[in-house]
């Protein structure tokens, strides 16, 4: 007989092939055992999960959290906070917006000490990709970077300028040869600035006028030319935040052609519309934009039949006071790190049927499999490390203002019902988020 960290007994596994009703063993941030009715275990802490299900915790491989340099938008303890509240339990954050944006070894090891000290969770960083740092790809992988990143058009901020062609196929290159991926947020410089400067600021509909600026062809049009760098270079390609279905045809083709490419979408994408923009203003702001129900629907269509790889948040928030006047100067960055598996349960598996095991799949296995950490993360099976989500999948209720750990509470999703909330979250064995009201439900 011997003694665990954690027991959590009668909960549904939810892993990417199966569910599966077990008991799971934890001990020293392991999962040591998992079956049915295990006998004779003394747990220091046990969880009765009965009618919950356990999802592996969620990687959220999108994420600027911003510090150092703005912290004041969000910042590492509230950002790890938030995922933890959401179920995640990993997650990589982006180049920019802190600052300094991580090029360098320098950056890299400023964030990386803090992040240590504050992440909640366990986390990675990505590197940036700028014209000038080519000489720095190297020592940020062996920094351990979990990749790369690249901006084709404008990123909004100052400090981490978009890649030119050259740059990208120079870093790519690069890449290739150091066995790393580059993640790209592919929309067309040339035309998101070209058509940028014909809106009609006057505009009754600023909301449609700015997402009409920004169209999925300038989406289709970046993602072509980066496949065709990804031939010349042999570079493996990650393809961040799609808007659009109608953007993932290259990126079919390029697949079945034998390319090494995945391809992310947000929540955004896959519940908010054009007409939310109209109605929230800049608190759904981003881009690429927000798009028709149509084209919710069809990204719907396209995780059913398992060809959207993973799930990214692309948590970018900002001060309230940048998310104030006009919607186009304003921000354009979505909150929603907190609240990606609710608002899958909702859209996903409550209004469309899509089944439990796709949701974990798209939101912890493939992320851990993409960037090499599988196995260890992305399932709950046995060796892995204890991250779980332990979710009631019926509990409905309306996302309020208070209940976000965010440190600027605005968000999209704020007074929306949701069935499917999180009820615990545990990283690496420990309870490190709990949502429980009926205190039976845990005993030490
Ligand atoms: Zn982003």
């Amino acid at each position: 007989m011997s003694e665990f960290d954690l027991v959590i007994k009668n909960g549904i596994i939810v892993n990417e092939e199966k569910l599966s009703k077990a008991d799971v063993l934890i001990k020293d941030g392991k999962i040591v055992d998992i079956g049915l009715h295990i006998k004779e275990t003394k747990a220091k802490q046990i969880i009765d999960a009965e009618g919950l299900y356990l999802f592996p915790g969620i990687i959220d491989s999108h994420v600027h959290f911003n510090e150092p340099g703005r912290s004041e938008w969000e910042g590492l303890e509230t950002g790890s906070k938030s995922l933890a509240a959401g179920g995640a339990t990993l997650f990589f954050d982006m180049p920019l917006n802190s600052h300094p944006p991580t090029t360098s070894e320098q950056a890299f090891h400023l964030k990386n000490g803090l992040a240590k000290e504050k992440s909640v969770i366990d986390y990675r960083l990505w590197g940036g990709v700028v014209p000038g740092n080519l000489d720095e790809l190297e020592k940020l992988l062996q920094c351990g970077v979990i990749g790369f990143k690249a901006f084709m058009s404008n990123s909004g901020i100052d400090d981490f300028q978009s890649a030119d062609d050259r740059t990208l196929l120079q870093a790519m290159k690069k890449i290739a040869e150091l066995h790393s991926i580059l993640a790209v947020h592919a929309e067309s410089d040339t035309i998101t600035e070209f058509l940028g400067k014909e809106i009609n600021r006057e505009s009754d509909h600023i909301a449609l006028a700015f997402s009409n600026a920004r169209p999925i062809f300038s989406e289709i049009e970046a993602v072509q030319r980066i496949i065709a760098y990804a031939e010349a270079t042999k570079c493996r390609l990650h393809i961040v935040h799609i808007s659009s279905a109608d953007v993932l045809e290259p990126i079919l083709a390029a697949k079945r052609r034998g390319l090494d490419i995945s391809v992310e979408t947000c929540p955004h994408y896959l519940s908010l519309t054009m007409d939310d923009l109209e109605k929230l203003g800049a608190a759904a702001k981003c881009a690429p934009p927000l798009r028709s129900k149509q084209e919710v629907d069809n990204l719907w269509e396209a995780i059913r039949k398992g060809e959207i790889d993973v799930i990214g948040s692309d948590h970018s928030p900002s001060l309230p006071s940048m998310k104030m006047g006009n919607l186009l100067e304003a921000w354009g960055g979505i909150s929603g790190c907190q609240t990606t598996l609710s608002v899958l349960l909702e859209e996903g598996y409550w209004q469309r049927g899509i089944p439990l095991e796709m949701i974990s799949k798209i939101t912890s296995t493939n992320p851990a499999r993409r960037f090499g950490l599988y196995p260890n993360k992305g399932s709950i099976l046995k060796g892995y490390d204890a991250d779980i989500a332990i979710v009631d999948v019926n509990e409905k209720f309306i996302l309020k203002k208070e209940d976000l750990y965010y440190k600027n509470k605005i968000s999209p999703y704020i007074g929306k019902t949701y069935r499917g909330r999180v009820k615990a979250t545990i990283s690496r064995g420990e309870l490190i988020y709990s949502h429980f009201s009926d205190s039976n439900k845990m005993t030490t």
